[in-house]
């Protein structure tokens, strides 16, 4: 009988230079890495790929950690699975949106073996990290046997799952900066069900000036509603350098709206999707704000 999967031969790194030499043998078409498996698995069930060689990357404890680095802030290694961000007592304290991002991920078994490295890597654009590590002014680090880069979250995901990783590359980390005094950041995902992908999501961060009166900074990312994770950067320059209100924010969300591109599919028309941006934009902008507010 024909099995589910096509066979492939399995190999277990226990470092990233063993993962990135075995990488490096083999080329894209027949060589895959796994970690958590839980979005490859998908594929190679229903044989959209069928890789000759599979490289597990969950082994190398060395890209498990959630630490906080002095003054560059955040650093999560690529990983981490979900389970372990939204319970993280760092995370909680320091950058609570994205444990309230993953608590929404999927169902707890999702979670408990997805890791934050494997989504952002899968390149899904309604996935629900990417927006709010781009709201958080993110960036990620890739590695090579020739070296290590880092881009900026917003540059990671080039179009439908398509992302700027090498073949030769592993995403190795994530690293949030520090939030500004007087900064809020809020993330809302709106779903069918709860846990489900999102039709739409919107990340937005606020920063105040020194008498919480003006925005100094808004960084607003939309989910699902694009080929990619996207900015909304006109919405954003709405809100800087004013006093934000609610008729700002419904502003910034009808222009978010506007530069938002999403499609028609099972689950709803572009139309549905936009005005979903339009209303969480400002819904979630608000709630942004007045995190800032008491930050
Ligand atoms: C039922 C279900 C519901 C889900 N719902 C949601 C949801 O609501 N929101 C959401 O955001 N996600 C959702 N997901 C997706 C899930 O979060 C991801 O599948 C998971 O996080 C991927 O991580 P993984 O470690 O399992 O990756 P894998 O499946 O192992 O890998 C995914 C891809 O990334 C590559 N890869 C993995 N790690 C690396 C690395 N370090 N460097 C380079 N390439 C790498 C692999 O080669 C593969 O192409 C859902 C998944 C399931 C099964």
């Amino acid at each position: 009988m024909k099995s589910v999967i096509s066979d492939f031969e399995y190999f277990t790194p226990n470092t990233v230079e063993e993962a990135l030499k075995l990488l490096s043998q083999y080329n894209e078409e027949e060589c895959k890495i796994i970690a958590g498996g839980q979005s490859l698995i998908i594929l190679m069930k229903q044989r959209l790929l069928t890789p000759k060689y599979l490289i597990d990357i969950k082994g190398i404890s060395d890209l498990d950690y959630i630490k906080l680095d002095g003054k560059q802030g955040l650093k999560i290694g690529a990983l981490a699975t979900h389970r372990a961000i939204e319970k993280s007592p760092v995370i909680r304290n320091g950058f609570s949106v994205l444990a309230e991002m993953e608590q929404n991920v999927s169902s707890v078994e999702t979670r408990n073996w997805g890791t934050i490295g494997g989504n952002v890597s899968h390149g899904d654009p309604s996935g629900d990290p990417a927006p709010v590590l781009i709201a958080l002014n993110a960036k990620l680090k890739m590695t090579s046997l020739s070296g290590e880069r880092i881009i900026d979250a917003e540059d990671f995901t080039l179009d439908y799952f398509e992302t700027a990783l090498r073949h030769d590359e592993l995403l190795t980390e994530i690293q949030v900066p520090t939030l500004p005094p007087n900064t809020g950041v809020k993330f809302t995902k709106f779903s069918q069900i709860i846990g489900d992908y999102a039709l739409a999501s919107v990340g937005v961060l606020v920063t105040l000036d020194e008498k919480k009166e003006i925005c100094s900074d808004a960084r607003i990312a939309l989910g699902a509603v694009g080929t990619a994770p996207m900015r909304a950067k006109k919405a954003e320059e709405i809100l800087k350098g004013k006093r934000i209100s609610d008729d700002l924010l419904a502003e910034a969300g009808q222009v978010a709206s506007e530069e938002s591109s999403p499609t028609t599919d099972v689950e709803a028309s572009e139309e549905y999707k936009r005005n979903l941006v339009r209303v969480l934009v400002k819904r979630v902008g608000g709630e942004a704000l007045e995190r800032a507010k008491k930050a």
